[in-house]
């Protein structure tokens, strides 16, 4: 693939300039790719109604053609003429979680590009809370189709940095706003059939949902630990956010999980391995030997998810052999936590 050259500008969420944002959006309507941050990672953009900047978003990450993407939107209105029709319980799901790590599943409309959807007859919308990306997107005048900013497979991007590593001189820019919020991707929704269905677990929890609408299922490919089940997000059935390191997660009691880690620990130094353990802050002192990072506290799962992405990086940058992770209890958001683990170690989790 031929270089360009990727201009890199920085942009303040809280003190917009509006020149800068008009940079970015020229490049999206010229039919360029910018990467973007949003509340849960980084984004990369183009315009979701052109066909040819669309497939440049796959080239540049290597995506599978078969992986749809999502439709980012700066107004409820913007959605009306891409879908066929908005059901009531999505109405006051958008009302109550839009701008939000909420993406929603609806029949398409004829607007959309094949390419966004994979062929499927549905397409994934959702607005980004974040204010560099909706005036990017309200700037730019069209809806912006954005996977998050990685070269597929790796860790998704949560930093400028992590972007500029996979993707500088493949894309046209890239906008700096920081550390992004949440730190792992938004919920999938399907709400094109009869009772919604949760595909992805994300930034917005079963329990937030269900609080506001009667009934919410869960995907089968989410529950069961059954790779026989193939996930009806086709994303999902692909190996993701992985480390170059393997990767071992451990589950079950905490203090199991600590023995269980410290053995381990043994037995890979002791072959001559480079071990990375991904503790919480709440044992991180119980390890006295290999690479030991926190990821965060167990009593505020959220720092958790803000800081998975990056310190899966970290181990790949101190070139560790294996990453021995802590797993999380599989409610609110450490569904997601979980579900990212599952696919970083290549569902290579140990109960203990
Ligand atoms: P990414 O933006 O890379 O984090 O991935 C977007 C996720 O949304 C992937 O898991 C896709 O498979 C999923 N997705 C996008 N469009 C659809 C759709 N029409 N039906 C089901 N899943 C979808
Ligand atoms: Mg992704």
């Amino acid at each position: 693939m031929e270089e360009i050259q990727t201009k890199i500008i920085k942009v303040d969420e809280k003190n917009l300039k509006e020149d800068l944002i008009k940079l970015g959006a020229n490049v999206i309507k010229e039919g360029g790719l910018v990467a973007f941050p949003t509340e849960t990672v980084y984004g990369l953009g183009a315009n979701g109604l052109n066909e040819e900047a669309i497939e440049k978003i796959f080239i540049a990450k290597g995506r599978p053609q078969d992986n749809p993407l999502i439709l980012h939107v700066a107004s409820v209105k913007q959605v009306e003429s891409l879908v066929e029709s908005i059901p009531t319980e999505a109405k006051i799901l958008m009302e109550r979680f839009w701008p939000g790590p909420l993406t929603m599943i609806f029949k398409r409309s004829n607007l959309i590009p094949d390419m966004i959807t994979a062929g499927l007859d549905t397409v994934a919308i959702r607005m980004p809370n974040n204010h560099i990306a909706l005036e990017l997107i309200k700037t730019s005048g069209v809806p912006i189709a954005a996977p998050s900013a990685n070269t597929s497979g790796r860790p998704s991007p949560t930093l400028a940095s992590h972007v500029i590593e996979d993707l500088n001189g493949k894309i046209d820019m890239i906008i700096d706003g920081g550390s992004t919020g949440i730190g792992v991707e938004s919920t999938v929704l399907d709400v094109s059939g009869d009772v919604p269905t949760i595909l992805r677990p994300g930034g917005i929890t079963l329990e937030d949902l269900i609080k506001v609408i009667p009934k919410v299922e869960e995907d089968l490919s989410i529950i069961k630990d059954d790779k026989n089940i193939i996930p009806k997000s086709p994303g999902q059935k692909y190996r993701h956010y992985a480390p170059k390191a393997d990767m071992v997660v451990f589950t079950g009691e905490v203090q199991n999980i600590v023995k269980a880690i410290n053995e381990y620990t043994d037995k890979y130094i002791s072959q001559g391995k480079k071990v990375g353990i991904m503790a919480t802050e709440e044992t991180k002192d119980e390890y006295k030997k290999g690479i030991i990072i926190s990821v965060g506290s167990r009593k505020d799962k959220k720092t958790i998810a803000h800081n998975l992405f990056n310190t899966i990086r970290l181990f790949d940058e101190k070139k560790v052999d294996i990453i021995l992770s802590e797993g999380v209890e599989t409610f609110e958001i450490g569904t997601a936590i979980m579900n990212r683990l599952k696919k970083a170690s290549g569902g290579n989790i140990k109960g203990v």
